[in-house]
């Protein structure tokens, strides 16, 4: 396999501080698990899964718990042995409500996996997809979307490229950085699976130039892989993981205004999630943990751990040695970027949740948000070519048509006009309240039709 520089540099994008050196060397270890996990029912994106067990059930690890409950939602299975205690209703990491399938522990060795396939080549593209579903299966790179549906595109949208994405650009996060190191073996097996299913001839992995450790663990693992598969290295800049961000910094391909990546004829799965689908494949076990990194300098020991889905971030915290100094200013599902600040430590963690931030008041910045002074600096950082600065004033003056009317739904909320914005205005919030607003229009609109 060639390792190759990435050619194309995407318009726009930002460099923020890393500090992806507090937990980068940590190598990935277990956690004490605590009595009771709450499963949230919805880890996805698209309908909640539908608990199928009640109070009083036992279940073994693996035991489907919640069944999917329409064309994009996923399964949901027991990460630990125990007793069900109740249904019940928790808050997701981005604070939305969600039923929860509370399991009590118990100690035992015995599981409810499904059958190995062990010779998997010569299963069929069914028949794989098939075990994908049932494993529940969904992307971990944030968006939670359900694996198998983005591994069947439809027919007149072949599929020629498969991108496997180690990027991880946002800050302080190292959970898929920890993956490729320690399990670039069982990424490249996940890789041979969804690039077979697809039928893709070429397969690029996608690696920031800031983890050589990770990139040297590729180049071993995926040595001997046939046909036209390459490392491409990118220059370290935010937001490489995005999808449409890598797909131009692999291929030079540009996924049209309004489309989709599969537009290009490009996959991009995240590392993590291929090392799930050859878990599932391979050893028949369904998706039930992820390592999650706990960072930041509120955090006595930054850590990479593999904690089963349900684990509340207090355990996570717990396990890391506590606070240090004192109560954080601000916990954080997920990275500075892109992720959600979290009200309570009882929040569980789920598949899309690959780290969890803890950040004393020296970090976290206080500011009043002011008019715009036009500086044009939020046009140039965004990776997307949108103006922010029109976007937000047209959610502010509530006119989300003429928000809609300069493509206010190709925002990928990625926060890069906020970091330069010298007036502090809260423009993500503004993407994301006039985006709801245009979801909710287009499902009313949806529900009258039908
Ligand atoms: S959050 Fe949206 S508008 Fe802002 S830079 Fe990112 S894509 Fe552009
Ligand atoms: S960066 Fe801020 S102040 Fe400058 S144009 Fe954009 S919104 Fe206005």
């Amino acid at each position: 396999m060639q390792t190759i520089k990435s050619p194309y540099n995407f318009k726009g994008g930002i460099h923020p501080a890393y500090h992806k050196e507090l937990a980068s060397g940590s190598a990935i270890q277990g956690l004490p698990l605590p009595a009771t996990l709450s499963v949230p029912m919805s880890q996805h994106l698209g309908a909640p899964a539908k608990p199928c067990v009640k109070a009083g059930d036992e279940v073994k690890k693996g035991t489907l718990i919640g069944a999917q409950a329409g064309f994009i939602s996923a399964p949901v299975h027991a990460p630990v042995a125990g007793k069900v205690n109740a249904i019940a209703e928790v808050l997701t990491a981005s604070g939305r409500p969600c039923q929860a399938v509370v399991i009590e522990r118990v100690e035992s060795d015995e599981t409810d996996f499904m059958q190995p396939m062990t010779n998997w080549q010569s299963r069929s593209k069914d028949e794989l997809l098939a075990r994908i579903s049932e494993a529940g299966i969904v992307g971990m790179g944030g968006a939670g979307f359900p694996t198998k549906i983005k591994l069947s595109p439809p027919m007149d949208k072949p599929i020629d490229t498969l991108i496997l994405n180690g990027a991880e650009c946002e800050p302080y996060l190292t959970s898929d950085h920890r993956m490729m190191v320690e399990h670039a073996r069982e990424i490249r097996l996940g890789a041979e699976i969804a690039r077979s299913i697809l039928g893709a001839k070429t397969l690029r992995i996608a690696i920031e130039d800031n983890k050589p450790d990770a990139i040297a663990a590729v180049e071993k693992a995926f040595e001997g892989v046939a046909g036209d598969v390459a490392l491409t290295v990118l220059r370290t800049s935010y937001p490489h993981g995005s999808e449409k961000q890598q797909i131009y910094a692999v291929t030079g391909r540009e996924v049209p205004r309004g489309g989709l990546p599969m537009d290009t004829g490009c996959v991009v799965e995240n590392v993590s999630t291929a090392f799930a689908i050859s878990e599932a494949v391979v050893k028949g076990i369904p998706l039930i943990q992820r390592v999650i990194t706990v960072t930041g300098d509120a955090v006595q020991n930054p850590a990479n751990l593999m904690a089963p889905f349900g684990t509340s971030y207090q355990s996570l915290i717990d396990a890391c040695g506590g606070f240090r100094g004192g109560r954080p200013a601000k916990v954080i599902s997920g990275g500075p970027m892109m992720g959600f600040a979290v009200s309570s430590l009882a929040t569980p963690t789920g598949k899309t949740a690959s780290g969890v931030l803890l950040l004393s008041p020296g970090r976290v910045s206080q500011y009043t948000s002011q008019a715009c002074i036009s500086c044009g600096r939020c046009v140039d950082a965004c990776p997307m070519r949108l103006i922010p600065s029109e976007l937000s004033q047209f959610v502010e003056a509530d006119d989300i048509e003429g928000a809609e009317g300069i493509a206010l739904m190709d925002c990928i909320e990625c926060g890069s006009c906020a970091f330069v914005c010298p007036a502090h205005r809260p423009l993500v919030q503004h993407m994301r309240r006039g985006k709801a607003c245009i979801m909710a229009q287009r499902a009313a609109a949806k529900a009258k039709r039908d």
